[in-house]
């Protein structure tokens, strides 16, 4: 029985299990891919303490930092919450089951899909989310980049230092990006634009060799030859896992209160997965802190302690 079990290992999740630890209590974090979204990010200047750092670096600190705490830590993927009679609560990964007192979920973000067909079908064979991890397996090839927001912008700039060619499409006729950045890749002769286009399929064989683009204006279908398929069309919050604990915004946010309690005892929330706006590492790291002291609270006070404090010098000295 853990006191807490952490699910996510991106900076919420980390920065749970530090305070968890510094609590003296039993946690586990168990997190699909260590490190979340950093893994997608490049350099990272604005985490106080660091004036620039890689998104790698900054990973292995936080990481070590964890388990220099004692805290253990799981791969794995998390499909099913249950609560026991006893307030207690099971987590259930493809092979393994744990229980704990409390649970706090810091999911974070996942890529939107586009939903469309071969997507599946050849994902990793061609189709990726992440021009940062995936990029340099398409050197001196032919990419697309599907959407038209700052990350979309962002993998054209980096695709088109690594591919032969790319092209940028994008459903609607302007891009929702920073001016400069947009600038920035207009100015890139290996890169298309194609506005007012949606990509309707994915075809291949073993790998990704053509994508279907509807203009949606003169409504002409056309194939183009591409070798991969880069989809950055937004982030959602795939919050299915908590549907029966928790309340969502139209947003499947989780909705939380100042301590990052749900609407159910004992499960806490924090990071990019709740309605906090602004969706950035300190913001996800202090709602962790948060979620991780309320949770510490709630078991002293479930059993029978009076925690009024929850400051106190532990927090500071220990
Ligand atoms: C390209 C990019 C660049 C960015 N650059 C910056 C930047 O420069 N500065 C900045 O402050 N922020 C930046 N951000 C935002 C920052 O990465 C996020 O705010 C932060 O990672 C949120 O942390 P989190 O722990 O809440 O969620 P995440 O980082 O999303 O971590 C979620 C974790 O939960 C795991 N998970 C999900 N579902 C399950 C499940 N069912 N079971 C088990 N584990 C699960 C995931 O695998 C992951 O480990 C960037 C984001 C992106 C995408």
């Amino acid at each position: 029985m853990y006191d807490t079990i952490i699910i996510g290992a991106g900076p919420a999740g980390y920065t749970a299990g530090i305070y968890a630890a510094r609590r003296e209590m039993k946690a586990l974090i168990i997190g699909k891919e260590a490190g979340g979204q950093l893994v997608w990010a490049a350099d990272i200047e604005n985490y106080p303490g660091f004036k620039q750092i890689s998104n790698i670096d900054l990973i292995k600190k936080m990481e070590e930092h964890v388990k220099g705490l004692g805290v253990e830590m799981k791969s794995g993927e998390i499909n099913k919450i249950e609560k026991g009679k006893d307030g207690n609560f099971t987590v259930y990964a493809s092979k393994e089951k744990f229980e704990a007192k409390t649970i706090i979920v810091a999911i974070g973000l996942t890529p939107r899909r586009l939903a469309i067909p071969g997507e599946e079908e050849f994902s990793g064979k061609g189709t990726s989310y992440c021009a940062n991890c995936d990029g340099p397996f398409f050197r001196d090839k032919v990419v697309a980049v599907v959407g038209g927001g700052n990350s979309a912008i962002d993998a054209a700039e980096i695709m088109s230092k690594i591919a032969k060619k790319v092209y940028l499409v994008h459903r609607q006729e302007k891009f929702r990006a920073f001016a400069a950045a947009i600038k920035e890749v207009e100015s890139r002769d290996n890169i298309e634009i194609i506005t007012n286009s949606e990509v309707k399929e994915i075809i291949g064989s073993q790998f990704v060799e053509k994508i279907k683009v509807l203009n949606n204006k003169t409504n002409k279908e056309t194939e183009m030859d591409v070798n991969g398929i880069f989809i950055e069309v937004g982030r959602i919050a795939a919050t299915d896992l908590v549907k029966d604990f928790a309340d969502r915004n139209e947003k499947m946010e989780i909705l939380v209160d100042e301590k990052c309690k749900t609407k159910t005892n004992g499960l806490f929330a924090a990071g990019d997965v709740t309605q906090v706006p602004f969706k950035q590492i300190t913001i996800a790291t202090g709602q962790a802190t948060i979620a991780a002291l309320a949770a510490y609270q709630y078991i002293q006070e479930s059993q029978g302690k009076n925690v009024k404090v929850v400051m106190d010098r532990s927090v500071h000295k220990k």
